[in-house]
């Protein structure tokens, strides 16, 4: 698996008095296997970013290719894209619908035609791999804890077996325990499947504890795309692009814990 952009632009708009250039030449690379992490100030282009990922929204110009295929010929199977990446909007609970969490999950494999077995068995993998117990199956998703629902819309998108799994701030609106039980959720998730993981956060926090690689946007471009620990110690032009780390002492610490090195002048700021 891989996606490749090259100097790809989107501009909402064009030629109207509300055009906006999201997207500024984007180059970029993303491996098979990857957990990075995407951060940026509000309007950044993260949003615009994504659904370049999977077909949803077509670049103005440059061009995306996966799995080194041009995404843009007009033999290519978009539809079979937009399975293959997979995209968790934010609150994607709101599209949960059916009366049960199984049939809820069961819905996506059961529509790619595939037999009654094999939907099934995607559904059960899909609950489990979410952290989702059999004695949840029949319940109705609206009897859930916010952060229980929000784990079945993402089997719903894992039951499709994507390469890729994006997701867009999947810990907006919940509580601490919702947020830890995603997010370790997912790491698990990355480290026993080796699915290529993109997460969308405005934290840093979690940005230094869960990712490898952090792609920072601002306002169209991509500023930085670095390890984590070689985004941290450029902390100066973070807070010239609003991203000033609000707990640097936590972010060190969890940076330690994955074994990354410390800049001693971003030490210094923690004290600050
Ligand atoms: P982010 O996800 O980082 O908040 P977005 O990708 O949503 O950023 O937005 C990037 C820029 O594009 C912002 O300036 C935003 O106002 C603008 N934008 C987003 N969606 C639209 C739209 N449908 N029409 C016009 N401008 C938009």
């Amino acid at each position: 698996m891989q996606i490749v952009f090259e100097n790809v632009n989107y501009v909402y708009g064009s030629g109207t008095s509300f055009e906006k250039h999201a997207l500024k030449d984007i180059n970029l690379k993303i491996n098979k296997g990857e957990f990075i992490g995407l951060i940026g100030h509000t309007g950044s282009g993260k949003s615009t970013l994504i659904q370049h990922m999977n077909g949803l929204m077509k670049a103005t110009s440059g061009k995306i290719y996966f799995n080194g295929d041009n995404i843009y010929h007009k033999n290519y199977n978009m539809r079979q894209l937009r399975n293959k990446v997979g995209l968790v909007f934010q609150y994607p609970e709101h599209q949960l619908f059916e009366t049960t969490v199984f049939k809820d999950v069961y819905f996506g494999p059961k529509n790619l035609g595939l037999e009654k077995l094999e939907a099934d068995l995607r559904t059960y993998e899909a609950l489990k791999m979410v952290g989702i117990g059999e004695d949840l199956l029949d319940a109705s998703p609206f009897e859930l804890s916010g952060g229980q629902k929000r784990r079945v819309a993402i089997a719903g998108i894992l039951a499709m077996k994507p390469d890729v799994l994006i997701l867009d701030e999947p810990t907006a609106g919940l509580d601490p325990r919702g947020r830890d039980e995603i997010l370790d959720q997912i790491a698990k998730l990355h480290k026993e499947s080796k699915i290529t993981v993109i997460l969308v956060t405005h934290s840093m926090e979690d940005a230094a504890k869960y990712v490898d690689r952090l792609l920072v946007m601002n306002q169209g471009r991509l500023a930085m795309d670095e390890k984590p620990d070689k985004v941290f110690s450029r902390y100066k032009e973070l807070e010239e692009i609003h991203l000033a780390a609000p707990q640097v002492t936590y972010v060190m610490n969890a940076l330690k814990e994955k074994g990354f090195s410390l800049n001693p002048d971003v030490t210094t700021v923690s004290e600050a």
